[in-house]
Formats: C-alpha cells, structure tokens, sequence
C-alpha cells in the first residue's frame, strides 16, 4: 500500500539526488578534463584523450536519461487514501481523496494482520462479580 514519506525519507532522498548529481557532473567534468588537458602539462596519449572524450560523452548521456525518466516520474501522482496511480497530474481523485506527487510517497507491504493475544495473557473470567462484597472478605469492594 502506497504511504507518505516522513520528512526523514524526504531527506533523505533529497540528499541522495544531490549526491547521484553531485557524482555525474564530477565524472563528466574530469573525463572532460582528460579529455582537453593541454599537451605538455601530462604525456597522455591521444587514444586515451579519444576514450575520455567517448566516456565523458556517455556520462553526459546516462545524466540526461537519469534527468528525463526523473521527470516522467515527476508526474505520476497517487491517491493518498485509495492508491489510485495517475499518469498525469490531477486535482482530486474520484473517491474524495487528495492526489499527490509519487516522489512523495513510498510503497511498503500490507501490515501484517493484528497479532491474536495468545491464551496465557487473557483474563480469566472470574466466576463472581469483582464488585459484589462477599461475607467470606466483607472488605472487597
Ligand atoms: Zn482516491
């Protein structure tokens, strides 16, 4: 079933995007860097400025793949009280409920079924009321 994420999940998550783009453009600016370091300062060998140029050309292309199927999750929206997926961002959901971004909320399994309390922790059903006083102990209320 579909929940809110707690602000620590949106922390969190929001820490983790910033570390993922904070990685793509390290890799992309160093392979770049590679790439068109000027001759002299380190002997790298021209196939090798060729492979930086290739790697840092597919660092840039996983970024913008990672960035468009970021967006296209961006406008999935889901029901906060049914669960109702929607592709395209909406106002209200059919059954009253409020429809909010997916990056919002998280999926977890059904909770487990409440737990039976097992037969040594139930009461024992006295045989007399707890409130009758009785002549054997006139003090029990
Ligand atoms: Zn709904």
């Amino acid at each position: 079933m579909w929940i809110k994420k707690s602000s620590d999940d949106l922390a969190i998550g929001l820490l983790a995007r910033r570390a993922a783009r904070a990685a793509w453009v390290f890799c992309f600016a160093y392979l770049l860097f590679v790439a068109a370091m000027p001759c002299g300062v380190f002997n790298i060998m021209p196939s090798a400025r060729v492979v930086a140029a290739l790697l840092a050309a597919a660092v840039l292309w996983g970024w913008y793949c990672q960035e468009q199927d970021r967006q296209a999750r961006a406008k999935i929206m889901v029901c906060e009280q049914c669960g109702t997926k929607f592709t395209q961002p909406v106002n209200s959901c059919a059954c009253g409920g409020n429809p909010v971004a997916l990056s919002q909320m998280k999926w977890i399994a059904d909770p487990p079924p409440p737990a039976t309390p097992s037969p040594a922790i139930q009461p024992v059903a006295s045989e007399e009321p707890a409130s009758a006083p009785t002549a054997q102990n006139p003090l029990r209320v």
